[in-house]
């Protein structure tokens, strides 16, 4: 825990306690990989917690210029001008942090700090889950049980479709999957013993679970790429062409999709989030770096 400076308000920024701010995919990105973010910075994307007048909000972290041509059809992620609170600007890993008045999202009171840590994780699921166009007559595979892809399941069971399959190393995360509306649960053979589907996610991102997501995706279906862990894309370039399979790449969201979030993150239990001090972070990150996700999702209580 370093000390630095409470955070000052600019012109149109508020600065709120931090409640929670989740742990998960970007946070092992940036440790796992030195040099891949300018130091100092205080991580932490997807946070939430309270202005002084006691509003309890969610941050919605994407900024941009807001004008350009992206900006216009509120794909705010395309704008060559974003960036991420908590990646390339200080964040939520920090008592207080002093954030754009529009970057807040109102949480219903019934919400939990715990269920508030997956708002974020599943906002990127929200836009994935439109982007791919699945609708309830879809069978659908989802790579990978964390924030990302606990959020396509919600997604998907929200639209009531009958075969959800999901693949995870971790039996507690696959338990969580299942509780959100998974019909299928175990991993990779378990889950899916040489089925095909309509839609795939892949939430991992390593080379083998993007080579794995595009061979589950059936002839003329749709395969979305979300993870980060491997930077290059290893296909079979011809059984691609020839399988006229759609491949897609979904990256955060937009402020409606973002709202849409705050109300599947209800359907989370609380007791499914490891609650971090400050200390226990390192920790933790060093355990995602040993393999061990067995945690289905860590956050920071940074004011205790
Ligand atoms: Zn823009």
């Amino acid at each position: 825990m370093l000390e630095v400076e409470p955070p000052a308000a600019e012109p149109n920024a508020v600065v709120i306690d931090v409640a929670v701010a989740g742990v998960g995919g970007s946070e092992y990105l940036g440790y796992n990989n030195p040099g891949i973010r300018n130091l100092p910075n205080i991580m932490g994307h997807g946070f939430a917690g309270t202005t002084a007048e006691g509003r309890r909000v969610a941050v919605n972290p994407l900024r941009s210029c807001g004008t350009c041509e992206y900006c216009r059809r509120e794909l705010h992620q395309l704008c060559d001008d974003w960036h991420l609170i908590g990646v390339q600007s200080d964040g939520g890993f920090a008592q207080q942090v002093a954030v754009p008045e529009a970057a807040m999202v109102a949480l219903p009171d019934h919400l939990s700090w715990e269920q508030a840590a997956f708002v974020e994780p599943f906002a990127n699921a929200v836009n994935a889950w439109e982007l791919s166009g699945a609708d309830a007559g879809c069978s659908v595979a989802v790579l990978g049980a964390g924030g990302l892809g606990l959020g396509l399941v919600a997604c998907a069971a929200g639209a009531g479709c009958a075969q959800i399959a999901v693949s995870d190393l971790s039996r507690t995360r696959l338990d969580a999957a299942a509780e959100l509306g998974a019909t299928a649960c175990g991993n990779d053979t378990e889950a899916h013993p040489g089925g095909s589907y309509d839609v795939v996610f892949d939430t991992v991102g390593s080379a083998d679970s993007r080579r794995q997501a595009i061979e589950l995706t059936r002839k003329a279906g749709t395969c979305v790429l979300m993870g980060f862990a491997a930077p290059d894309l290893e296909a079979n370039a011809g059984a691609f062409i020839r399988s006229q399979r759609r491949l897609l790449g979904a990256f955060v969201y937009s402020m409606t999709q973002f709202q849409t979030a705050v109300g599947l993150a209800g359907r989370c239990k609380a007791d499914w989030v490891a609650n971090l001090s400050f200390a226990e972070v390192e920790p933790l990150l060093q355990r995602y770096l040993e393999g061990d996700f067995s945690t289905v999702k860590a956050a920071l209580r940074p004011n205790g």
